[in-house]
């Protein structure tokens, strides 16, 4: 039986991608070596990496004033290193508190300087982006989770505002054209959106770093890791190399428009048939949706259990929502088939609980 793979992360990638990805594990381009076993500093994966930060570049239409970096630790870990490159101890970031992932952002800002958490959206589960604020004069940065993987929500535009822009993207990067160039600082943990765990991709205008007075641990500080291609230190070449192959699939895939066109119509498919089916419900604001997680319950705790079990026994997997949340989270990442998601539908419209 196919699988159709809705987890949140780590989560699915195109069938082409994982099938050069086997091949570069058995032998790559020649070598005589397993992609696993070629030296970091080979002209081969130096090639790899220049490519990944090229085709980055090119698909969110960045120059050279960007750097962009794939390291280790996870979007956890940018959660601290943002703060610590950017914010100095009186200095004030002003962040918005959608969820889970921005308060362990925030948690781990207030360490290093003033944190204003400007609006949040607790008080309802995190089941929307709140709207009504502004950035005060003198903020640092803004801080954003672009994407709410857990509950579903995403903010529609990039917020205003005259501060730098600091964005969590880890689960909406390049699923949708954006001007990245309103954007000082991304970052994304790449098990989501882009490849395998393992590395977190950084985007970062160059010249707003070097300006905090604290010092910086080496492996810690952005200005190494762009001197340094990303090698300063042995890089994660295997995850890297396969954000590469989907990166070059989402280019000939028709890049980040052909990406949204693709993810609207799969979004648009689940969510009427979440509106029009008596049996289940959303959880966010209509108008917060995301295109990549979508969060529904069912109308009673037997049936939720029951569609569930209906799911698993026809080739469903990952689509049980996060524990803070219960009922079910859909994920249709950019490598999602829009084939997948009919399927999905269908199962839902034969439904017919006991
Ligand atoms: C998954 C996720 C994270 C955490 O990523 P790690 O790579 O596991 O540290 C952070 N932010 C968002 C929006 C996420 O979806």
């Amino acid at each position: 039986m196919k699988i159709h793979n809705f987890s949140a992360g780590p989560a699915i990638l195109p069938a082409s991608v994982i099938e050069e990805a086997a091949a570069a594990v058995a032998e790559y381009q020649g070598t005589g070596l397993s992609i696993l076993e070629v030296s970091h500093r080979s002209k081969e994966i130096v090639a790899v990496m220049d490519e990944a930060r090229q085709l980055v570049k090119d698909l969110l239409g960045l120059g050279d004033d960007y750097g962009v970096l794939f390291l280790t630790g996870g979007a956890s870990t940018q959660f601290f290193m943002s703060a610590m490159n950017l914010l100095n101890e009186d200095e004030t970031a002003c962040y918005i508190d959608t969820g889970t992932w921005s308060s362990k952002a925030i948690k781990e800002a207030k360490i290093f300087g003033g944190v204003n958490v400007l609006a949040s959206s607790k008080d309802q589960n995190y089941n929307y982006i709140p709207k009504d604020w502004k950035v005060p004069a003198n903020t640092k940065y803004l801080h954003i989770t672009t994407n709410n993987t857990i509950y579903g929500t995403q903010f529609q535009a990039l917020p205003e505002t005259d501060s730098l822009l600091v964005a969590d993207m880890s689960s909406d990067i390049f699923s949708r054209p954006f001007d990245a160039n309103k954007v000082d600082l991304i970052y994304a943990g790449a098990q989501k959106n882009l490849g395998p765990a393992g590395t977190t991709l950084v985007i970062v205008r160059k010249e707003i770093l070097g300006k905090v007075t604290r010092a910086i641990p080496t492996m810690l500080d952005y200005q190494v890791h762009i001197k340094k291609d990303s090698s300063f230190n042995t890089p994660p070449v295997y995850p890297i190399f396969v954000c590469l192959l989907t990166l070059r699939w989402i280019q000939a895939q028709g890049g980040l428009l052909a990406m949204q066109k693709q993810n609207e119509k799969k979004a648009a498919l689940l969510y009427d048939e979440i509106d029009r089916n008596p049996f289940f419900s959303g959880t966010t604001a209509v108008e917060d949706r995301s295109c990549m997680n979508v969060t529904f319950v069912a109308d009673s705790p037997a049936h939720e259990e029951a569609f569930l079990a209906y799911c698993t026994a026809n080739g469903i997997s990952g689509i049980k929502g996060h524990r803070s949340v219960g009922g079910f989270r859909a994920s249709i990442y950019n490598a999602m088939p829009y084939e997948s998601v009919v399927y999905l539908v269908e199962l839902m419209q034969n439904f017919k609980p006991a």
